[in-house]
């Protein structure tokens, strides 16, 4: 286990408060048992997730002072679209307030009702935006991403064998694209390689089917890919990322994750006319064409992050970080997710609470007992995440039952990880005292965001 010293130094800190057993026992069933209905100051290490949770660079925070404010043609938006550019290799750009207004933009102006989208695993507002629009999603990831143990290197790629059997079945002309997600995040941040993307570029080119990349973690997924493809060990992330985007023929992407930003997002395509679609939708739902939801500073922090991320030493400590933090559980023989993603630990729920069926919802329930145990927070990403099928209103029971544990770039120490992670290995001695949870409370859409429990 080797813990990659931080290429940065702290120059700014923010305190953080511990509480005790019982002021968290309180604060949890005040939150029905959801983490996401925690109040922050209640938490101590804040795992839940890795989106806006970032800490931003000197040349961040100096960026957000040169922020032209003007409503039109700001000339951070020229400088965020010259940054995409660059950086993804797509010719047009649409900014949007954060991912899922991509999402939104990209499924009203491509899906039309009865149409069905493949992909490597569902994305929780991913496929509700494909619904919304009258799409059905079908997954086509490989079966090793279903298996928290498998040790498969790339358990993000696509089975081209599944893919052509949604083909066969509903035909190219019902499919309006592919979408492609680096660092698959549902399936415990598992990266796609360079070999999988070209011969799905080349099975769609002999459909005439689109690719659309989800490009949130593409860095973090082209650091894997120089790890474990033999041909790009020498290969610098910058180009791997651009390579990454050139098999596609746009994207997606929340800039609150590798973009290394607190909030923005953005779409984009080398298609022309889905380009002055999208523009006009924009101003629709998100703001004029050149801001989409994000104030001049954000775009400018949002173009400056975007370079940082790019930097081999940034990513690697990054990734390895994550790494090490997963080496912490394995260690003590917790049961988790391998090989290690890049932005997040998942632990098996299922096997780390055996007696608890997935209908009482066991890895939200774990959720619920870290925080008790230590002030960790953390995510449930399961039943409860997967949500209901539209259709026939039944649960959807995902094969993973996770608890993620997501690392904010840039904002957690060595120290923080094994206090994180020594909470959890306590909690493993004591794992038979843990209960299942049943719903109080059940939102219609999105269901993990607003849900309550109690114990059964
Ligand atoms: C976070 C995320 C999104 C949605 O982005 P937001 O900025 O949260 O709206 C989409 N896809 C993936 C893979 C994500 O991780």
């Amino acid at each position: 286990m080797k813990y990659i010293p931080e290429p940065f130094r702290i120059k700014t800190v923010e305190s953080i408060k511990l509480t005790t057993r019982a002021e968290r026992q309180k604060a949890i069933a005040e939150a029905g048992y959801n983490t996401f209905l925690l109040r922050s100051e209640d938490v101590y290490i804040d795992l839940l997730t890795d989106s806006g949770t970032c800490a931003m660079s000197d040349c961040q925070w100096a960026a957000l002072q040169m922020g032209d404010e003007a409503y039109a043609g700001s000339r951070n938006f020229y400088e965020l679209e010259a940054t995409v550019q660059e950086y993804y290799g797509y010719k047009y750009f649409v900014p949007t307030h954060q991912g899922r207004g991509a999402e939104h933009i990209l499924s009203q102006l491509l899906i039309k009702p009865g149409d069905t989208i493949p992909g490597n695993m569902y994305f929780t507002t991913t496929r509700q935006h494909q619904e919304l629009a009258g799409g059905t999603f079908v997954d086509v990831i490989i079966d090793e991403a279903h298996d928290p143990a498998s040790n498969h290197p790339f358990k993000g790629n696509i089975d081209l064998n599944k893919l052509q059997a949604v083909v066969d079945r509903v035909g190219p002309k019902k499919i309006p694209y592919l979408k492609y997600e680096t660092c698959v995040n549902m399936a415990g941040g598992q990266p796609i390689s360079i070999a999988n993307l070209r011969e799905a570029r080349a099975f769609c080119d002999r459909y005439g089917i689109k690719i659309m990349l989800d490009n949130t973690r593409t860095m973090e997924n082209a650091y894997l890919i120089q790890q474990r493809e033999p041909e790009f060990r020498q290969t610098p992330l910058k180009e791997i990322a651009r390579l990454i985007g050139s098999y596609t023929d746009g994207c997606t992407c929340s800039g609150k994750k590798d973009g290394l930003v607190n909030i923005g997002g953005f779409l984009a395509m080398n298609d022309e006319e889905f380009y002055t679609r999208a523009k006009s939708m924009v101003v629709i739902y998100e703001g004029l064409h050149t801001y989409g939801g994000m104030s001049g500073r954000d775009m400018a922090a949002f173009a400056q992050g975007i370079r940082e991320s790019a930097d081999d030493n940034l990513m690697r400590y990054r990734v390895e970080q994550t790494n090490f933090f997963g080496d912490l559980f394995g260690a003590a023989g917790i049961p988790h997710v391998v090989p290690h993603g890049g932005h997040a630990i998942f632990l098996d729920a299922r096997a780390f609470l055996p007696h608890i069926s997935q209908e009482q919802f066991p890895a939200q329930a774990l959720t619920a007992a870290i925080y008790v145990e230590n002030g960790v927070r953390a995510m449930e990403r399961g039943i409860v995440s997967a949500g209901r099928d539209p259709k026939t209103g039944k649960n959807h029971m995902p094969k993973l039952e996770l608890v993620r544990l997501a690392l904010p770039a840039r904002v957690y120490t060595q120290s923080h990880l094994e206090y994180a992670a020594q909470g959890v290995v306590d909690l493993y001695e004591r794992r038979h005292t843990i209960r299942g949870l049943k719903f109080v409370y059940e939102p219609p859409a999105l269901r993990f965001f607003q849900g309550r429990f109690e114990p059964i």
